[in-house]
C-alpha cells in the first residue's frame, strides 16, 4: 500500500499569505485564499473550534469564521515545512 504524504510549504516566489500543499505524486496546490485556510490547516491537524460543528468557514456559537480564518492562518504559518499522511 503506497502512503500519500502532503508537505505545506511557503514559496519564496510569492507572497507572504500564499501557501503551496505538494504531494508526494508531485501534485501542488497554492492556497491563496482566506477561505481555503482553515480547510487546508486542517490537513495539518488544525481544529477551527473544538465543537466540531464548524469547518472554519462558517460561525459557530463560540467564534466567528473571521476569528477562525485568521487562527488558520496563524496555525499554516506555524506549520510551513511539515509533511503529514494525505488524507484527502
Ligand atoms: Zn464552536
Amino acid at each position: 500500500m503506497s502512503q500519500a504524504t502532503i508537505t505545506l510549504t511557503q514559496p519564496s516566489s510569492a507572497p507572504n499569505f500564499c501557501f503551496e500543499v505538494v504531494a508526494s505524486n508531485g501534485q501542488s496546490d497554492f492556497i491563496q485564499s482566506d477561505w481555503d485556510y482553515p480547510s487546508t490547516a486542517s490537513l495539518f491537524g488544525f481544529v477551527p473550534c473544538d465543537c466540531g460543528s464548524t469547518d472554519g468557514t462558517v460561525d459557530c456559537k463560540h467564534k466567528t469564521a473571521t476569528q477562525m480564518i485568521s487562527a488558520a492562518y496563524d496555525y499554516l504559518v506555524d506549520h510551513v515545512g511539515e509533511t503529514v499522511d494525505d488524507c484527502r
